[in-house]
């Protein structure tokens, strides 16, 4: 028996390198790669994705998962061994649905439809990408045809970054975040605005990269073991966790953008780098889920970045770099400033306080497409009417409407749901760490971040994907997924920041 189970682990690494290297040739394809370069790259990723596809659908993996049926019976379930059956076993039955020609099909579609959707933003010329995100969108609605029956249409893309996840659970929680951060909202909008007029103004390239190096060096991403670069939208990837890394985009008139969306990756890269060592190269050495994941980067960007005693212990950095823009700048104004609610066009731009309408709206959205209710030709058209009703904002132009986002070029319908999961699952694991770690503030104003990192390693991040989120959730906090903690902090926080 344990010559299948090392021979179903020396198959299941196959895999995990194949992915991993199609990983470098998008991770290339976004920094790297000049333009005219994405016909080929389209073909070479999907070349590797279906053999990874064939593998994992493979006669020889599903002997060995029959094989190891016994074992699997007898294994105790917190095992190492019994987590990564239970692992293979789902995406083994999950991947035999989808046929071959689908998947290369598609990822030959989302990977020219990147470079169209890059041009389209740029030249603010939505009629270009429409084609092809109608294409995407068909072929997502095939997609969860391969899994009926469902109880949404939804739900078995939603599924894919949110296992076990529902459609009607999420669109529940939503229910109560929208109405009260509506609220939250207005309320604020009656109070005189914070002044935030000095964080915009050019500040060099290079005093922001050393910032954006130093930030998340301080949080404790390991730089031996990763590297930063440019992209047009920020994004983490790992090929194994010694290998973990991060990109930013720096706006010369907008230096906050990139030091926060930098610690947002940073939080990304801590937690893989954070993965034991026994799962490396293993479907388990990874993190749990996108919102699991998105926990912990809006943790890193917001409840310890634009923290009162984390910018004690920033800003003065900041200051000496740049002291012509913020020697005569106080704290508490900056601390303010970096925390003042408006709504604004940009999701990965906006506040805490309006970052969820934005989400909520594309979750609708795609609702609606896959439901056929609206064309993508609609799109932005709705988009503004939505952005209008929830933001009380429009976009004057398409490229800071619907073509803003990465997202939907790569075919990742269900995705953004999981950033909003993201910030409520960041509040209930912050309010357990405070209890479990008295002096936390404290620890943080000093630029002590070690024990949070090491508190969070050792309840989150070790675990890698070993265990399911809800039982990630429930084994932190006692309970499921639960927007209170989320609330409480926004309404704290805000109302005292422009009381
Ligand atoms: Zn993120």
């Amino acid at each position: 028996m344990n010559d299948k189970l090392n021979e179903l682990k020396r198959l299941t690494t196959e895999i995990y390198d194949l992915r991993m290297s199609v990983a470098l040739l998008e991770w290339d394809q976004q920094v790297n790669m000049p333009p005219a370069g994405g016909g080929a790259r389209a073909a070479q990723m999907s070349l590797l994705s279906r053999q990874a596809h064939e593998l994992g659908v493979s006669e020889k993996l599903g002997q060995l998962l029959e094989d190891l049926k016994p074992l699997y019976g007898e294994l105790p379930p917190d095992s190492d061994d019994y987590a990564l059956l239970r692992n293979v076993y789902r995406s083994y039955e999950q991947q035999q649905k989808i046929p071959v020609e689908y998947v290369s099909e598609f990822t030959q579609t989302t990977g020219e439809a990147f470079g169209v959707w890059a041009r389209a933003k740029e030249k603010n010329d939505f009629a270009s990408f429409r084609p092809w995100l109608e294409k995407i969108f068909d072929m997502r609605r095939q997609y969860a045809g391969f899994f009926a029956p469902y109880d949404h249409i939804y739900d078995p893309l939603l599924d894919d970054f949110e296992p076990g996840m529902k459609t009607a659970e999420v669109l529940g929680v939503f229910k109560v975040l929208r109405d009260e951060q509506v609220e939250l909202l207005r309320e604020l909008g009656n109070r005189p605005q914070v002044d935030d007029s000095f964080l915009s103004g050019h500040c060099d390239t290079d005093g922001q990269w050393a910032l954006c190096r130093e930030a998340v060096a301080l949080i404790g991403y390991d730089l031996n073991r990763g590297r930063i670069d440019h992209a047009e939208h920020p994004f983490t990837t790992n090929f194994c966790r010694d290998d973990v890394r991060i990109t930013t985009h720096i706006y010369e008139d907008n230096m906050m953008s990139a030091i926060f969306s930098s610690l947002h990756e940073g939080g990304h890269a801590i937690y893989e780098q954070g993965v034991a060592k026994e799962l490396d190269r293993t479907p388990l050495g990874t993190g749990a889920s996108l919102a699991i994941h998105e926990s912990q980067s809006r943790l890193w960007e917001n409840l310890v970045g634009r923290s009162r005693e984390f910018l004690g212990c920033f800003y003065p950095r900041i200051q000496e770099r740049f002291p012509r823009r913020f020697g005569g700048v106080a704290l508490n104004d900056f601390y303010r400033a970096v925390n003042r609610v408006e709504p604004s066009l940009i999701r990965v731009e906006a506040d805490e306080a309006t970052y969820n309408l934005h989400v909520m709206l594309r979750m609708e959205l795609e609702i609606a497409l896959l439901e056929r209710r609206i064309t993508v030709a609609d799109l932005p058209e709705i988009w503004r009417e939505k952005m209008s009703e929830y933001l009380g904002v429009e976009p004057r132009n398409d490229s800071q409407g619907v073509l803003q986002d990465v997202h939907w070029a790569c075919g990742m319908i269900g995705y953004f749901p999981t950033y909003a999961l993201g910030n409520l699952i960041s509040a209930q694991i912050w309010e357990q760490a405070a209890a479990d770690l008295p002096d936390l503030a404290a620890q943080i104003g000093k630029g002590e971040l070690a024990s949070l990192r090491e508190w969070l390693t050792g309840k989150l991040y070790r675990h890698g994907a070993k265990y399911y989120p809800s039982e990630l959730v429930r084994m932190i906090t006692g309970g499921g997924i639960d927007p209170r903690p989320y609330l409480n902090y926004l309404n704290r926080k805000y109302r005292a920041v422009y009381s």
